[in-house]
């Protein structure tokens, strides 16, 4: 069986300050993941920066293409590769403030952040989240889907909530969609917050996320990745891939900063 790969993303939001610092980050963490094998990184930054981060980009691939013609390993080289945080349903049009999936094309992004909790808190509901699921995967992205309670409760409500918001973003995606689908857990009270939640914790609901993804398709989802969101930091990285048996880790604040995203890189690497 291949080993698989575990997915380090960094959701940027809405930093940082400059394209400058943007680059400046995107450049480092370019370097000091590039001998990585087992781990695919991935950075979703505004919009604004992707045309920047995408030149650099380019010049990975072409790095990587020198690489193949010396007949050396491709796996010599990791390009860090563009995501975004979002994306209208509409190809184009009248839809001030959105991006499309026509418009990400231009920059090499393969990755698209759907239902993170706080587009949800700005409006998003699970019918919204669906279209634009359907509409990334028509645009051949890669689709990183956010799902994850507000808040828990001693009787399991949230599971039926996870249950629920999984059933509603998938509907009428194909089963052999799945293999463009990673779903990232995010309790959102652990996003922004001090620690994470318990890697047992996390054991549990990424055995009950593939569960229910096996309730919906009635097929093994073995390679679906699922991924753990919500104050990792390079000490709780290796716990949580370990013990909480994630297939990755999607990082907010710590993806800003490129010696801690490289860390938990690297730690995502060994452990694979
Ligand atoms: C997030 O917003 O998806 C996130 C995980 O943020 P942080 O890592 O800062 O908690």
């Amino acid at each position: 069986m291949t080993q698989k790969k575990k997915f380090i993303i960094g959701n940027w939001k809405m930093n940082p300050a400059t394209t400058s610092l943007a680059t400046d980050i995107f450049k480092k963490i370019q370097k000091d993941t590039a001998h990585l094998t087992k781990t695919q990184t991935i950075i979703c930054p505004p919009y604004i920066y992707l045309e920047s981060l995408a030149r650099l980009q380019g010049l990975s691939k072409a790095a990587k293409k020198t690489k193949k013609k010396k007949k050396e390993s491709s796996h010599t080289l990791a390009p860090v590769l563009l995501g975004a945080q979002n994306l209208n349903s509409e190809p184009m049009g009248a839809r001030t403030g959105e991006i499309s999936g026509e418009l990400l094309k231009q920059f090499g992004v393969t990755h698209v952040i759907i239902g993170h909790s706080e587009r949800r808190d700005l409006g998003e509901t699970d019918a919204i989240i669906n279209t634009k699921i359907l509409a990334a995967l028509n645009w051949k992205f890669k689709v990183i889907l956010c799902v994850g309670e507000k808040v828990r409760d001693d009787d399991g409500h949230y599971l039926a909530f996870i249950k629920n918001q999984l059933e509603q973003a998938l509907a009428g995606v194909k089963k052999e969609n799945l293999k463009s689908l990673i779903v990232a857990y995010e309790p959102v009270w652990a996003i922004g917050a001090t620690e994470a939640i318990p890697p047992s914790s996390i054991h549990g609901m990424t055995i009950f996320i593939r569960k229910t993804l096996f309730d919906i398709y009635k097929t093994r989802t073995l390679t679906t990745p699922i991924l753990y969101g919500g104050s990792v930091d390079s000490k709780n990285a290796g716990e949580i891939l370990q013990q909480g048996s994630a297939d990755g880790l999607l990082i907010g604040r710590q993806s800003l900063d490129p010696n801690a995203f490289t860390a938990i890189a690297v730690t995502a690497n060994t452990l694979s």
